[in-house]
């Protein structure tokens, strides 16, 4: 099925794909195509101006800033998950983007792409949200940093304005995590059922600051705060796991579809909590 017409440009520069966005009504960042294409292809987005950011010199490195590291807005999910920096400093990101789709997705998706499309089992943003990256948007306004744990809205939505790209993820260093996933038909390398991102600051034994993600099980990646408060403090004992693991749904409303009903879902967020917590605290 082909899309409905639309205008394309290709800018040379991020202050001409800028000008672009804020001047186009109704237009839509192209990144990777992974997610945009088959939208557009099933008319369920249908933009006047696709505006292809992957001709901008300089947004596809991975850079060390030294408290953090920096994800610029081209750089693909096969990047991602072989880059020593992010293997190093934000292993669960790592491990999702190598755990998303197959070898052609990986290697033209984008991890700001995945973040900023936002879709409800998406596997990047619970390893961002466990992490607590920033996102760094840019419009004609200027550039604005957005924390991890207030960018996502709902299935789909973000708190990013329409005249904005989001140029970079920025991940803190510090810490370990973990991403662990269950993908539709058995699969690792397939959208998750439920999956869970754990990061956990630990020290002398006790673990001082934690944060869980979840992603799969409701409209949206979240943080299961209640879960990660239940080893705050504790030594990471199998007791404090399963406390955790009890408390992954607390607050959120399950979603039930072919690949599970709420009990399943339910279920598995509560076992990959678990998974995650026993695999980052090893
Ligand atoms: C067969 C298949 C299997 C897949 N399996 C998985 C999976 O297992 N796990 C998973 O997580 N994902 C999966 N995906 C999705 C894939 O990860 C996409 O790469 C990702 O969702 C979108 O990234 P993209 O760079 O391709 O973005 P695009 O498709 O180019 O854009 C997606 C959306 O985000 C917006 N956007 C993109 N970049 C920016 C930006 N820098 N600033 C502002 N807005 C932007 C676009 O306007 C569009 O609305 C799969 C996709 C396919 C086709």
């Amino acid at each position: 099925m082909y899309p409905p017409n639309f205008d394309y440009v290709a800018p040379a520069s991020l202050d001409e794909a800028l000008s672009a966005l804020a001047g186009a009504d109704n237009a839509k960042v192209l990144s990777g195509g992974m997610s945009l294409i088959p939208l557009m292809k099933m008319r369920l987005v249908r933009p006047t101006t696709v505006i292809d950011i992957s001709r901008i010199p300089g947004l596809d490195a991975i850079t060390d800033e030294g408290d953090h590291i920096r994800i610029g807005a081209m750089v693909r999910h096969a990047q991602t998950a072989t880059d020593p920096l992010v293997n190093e400093h934000a292993t669960a990101l790592a491990q999702a983007a190598a755990a998303t789709a197959d070898v052609q997705v990986r290697n033209q998706g984008t991890t700001c792409g995945s973040i900023a499309h936002a879709d409800l089992a998406a596997d990047q943003p619970a390893a961002i949200l466990a992490l607590g990256a920033t996102m760094v948007a840019a419009s004609v306004r200027g550039t604005r940093e957005i924390p991890a744990a207030e960018f996502f809205v709902d299935t789909l939505t973000t708190t990013l304005e329409s005249d904005e790209i989001l140029t970079a993820v920025k991940v803190p260093k510090g810490g370990k995590s973990v991403y662990r996933k269950l993908g539709r038909r058995g699969s690792d390398s397939d959208y998750p059922i439920a999956a869970a991102a754990a990061w956990v600051d630990a020290s002398y034994g006790t673990i001082s600051d934690a944060r869980i993600a979840i992603t799969g099980v409701s409209s949206k990646p979240y943080l299961a705060t209640t879960a990660a408060q239940a080893v705050v403090g504790t030594d990471g004992s199998s007791e404090a796991i399963a406390a955790a693991a009890s408390q992954a749904t607390d607050g959120v409303v399950v979603l039930e579809d072919l690949y599970g009903t709420v009990e399943y879902r339910t279920h598995l967020a509560s076992v990959y909590v678990q998974r995650a917590l026993e695999d980052v605290l090893q």
